[in-house]
């Protein structure tokens, strides 16, 4: 009998333990449809049950209506008007809860845990905050961010960090606000909850882990889509010399859907370019030089003075990792990688999870000196 009773103890108390344990999960403030401006929504409980302002259940059949009118945020069941006041929260009975949400004036979403709605500044429209669990959270970025770009967990554990060390610098960005980040590319996407599972797993995984620099300090986890073989400096791209971001051989970005492209300009325009510059495109050997720049030695920063990212930009370049060659009337510009080659190269990240490394290799291999730190266990 003893015996019995303290088992029951025990399961008691570990039973207790685990539900304090989900009930305390940090829970961050995400602005969502914030690029949108809206004054009434509809919302609906996928899963779950949830509770309005601790009063009003409200279940899968129901669907709330929330509007700004004449100063004031309005919730109606239907027909009936609940009430009018300045703030709701829609509270989920447990973690699992998700709802779905629909503004009047843009596509329905579903999102995780919690609903808070607020008026906005002008009273005009509705403020949209997620309360959620940063794990739920950071699934649904790296699903609005980077999900179709794998089926592999591993590519997703990567992201998930990438994200998780974004979210810990910048927790606070929006904080004068009243939530923490937005939905935005300003911030991070996030477009919904994740229902794919590797998503989900990526996240969950790898939760509490972040990536530091030797200093302890959280880095700037910079991405892009394809390096080209060979990733930037962070100098040579915005000026400003950063330890982790270091120029490293990426032969697994090679022959990935976005390694290559060509553009065509006339020898025109690509002379009088640089001519508008202060080139002398009249001598010979500059005249050559321009037509014939090469990048098969490593990549470059300038041609002729003028920084390669000014060149992109005013083109329209995929990048800045570019040979020429005289092409008829033209000069044919063969370009190699896409976006700005500096940090992680998605791409080679993918191919390197297929290829059976783990999220740590592929971490450390583009980020130099770096490591991985959980913020649950490690002080
Ligand atoms: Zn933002």
């Amino acid at each position: 009998m003893k015996k019995t009773i303290s088992l029951l103890i025990a399961v008691l108390f570990i039973a207790s333990f685990c539900h304090s344990q989900e009930q305390t999960d940090k829970k961050l403030r995400i602005r969502i449809y914030s690029t949108v401006n809206t004054n009434q929504i509809v919302v609906t409980p996928s899963f779950g049950t949830y509770v309005l302002d601790g009063q009003t259940p409200i279940r899968k059949q129901d669907k709330l209506i929330l509007k700004a009118e004449n100063g004031k945020l309005k919730a109606l069941m239907g027909e009936k008007v609940l009430f009018s006041k300045d703030s709701v929260k829609l509270s989920s009975e447990d973690l699992k809860c998700f709802f779905q949400i629909t503004p009047s004036n843009a596509k329905m979403r579903r999102y995780d845990n919690d609903l808070i709605v607020l008026l906005s500044k002008d009273k005009n429209n509705l403020l949209l905050i997620n309360e959620v669990t940063e794990d739920n959270y950071l699934a649904g970025v790296v699903q609005s961010e980077a999900g179709g770009a794998s089926d592999n967990v591993e590519f997703f554990k990567v992201q998930a960090i990438c994200c998780r060390s974004y979210m810990n610098r910048f927790i606070n960005k929006h904080i004068k606000e009243g939530y923490n980040l937005c939905d935005d590319v300003n911030c991070q996407v996030y477009l919904s909850r994740a229902n794919k599972n590797q998503c989900i797993e990526g996240a969950t995984q790898t939760s509490g882990e972040i990536i530091v620099d030797e200093n302890d300090r959280i880095i700037e986890t910079l991405f892009h889509s394809n390096s080209g073989g060979m990733t930037a400096n962070s100098e040579d791209v915005w000026g400003n010399k950063i330890p982790y971001l270091r120029s490293v051989v990426d032969s697994f970005s090679i022959g990935r859907p976005n390694y290559q492209w060509e553009k065509e300009i006339s020898q025109k325009d690509w002379l009088n370019y640089f001519k508008n510059k202060g080139v002398n495109i009249k001598d010979y050997n500059t005249k050559q030089e321009l037509m014939n720049f090469s990048q098969e030695d490593g990549r470059k920063v300038k041609l002729f003075d003028i920084p390669l990212t000014q060149i992109r930009k005013d083109f329209k370049l995929k990048s800045t990792f570019f040979d020429v060659i005289p092409w008829g009337s033209n000069v044919k510009l063969k370009g190699k990688g896409y976006g700005h080659g500096v940090g992680m190269c998605q791409e080679g990240a993918a191919n390197m999870c297929d290829e059976g490394y783990e999220y740590w290799e592929v971490i450390e291999f583009y980020y130099t000196g770096v490591k991985i730190k959980n913020l649950k266990t490690d002080n």
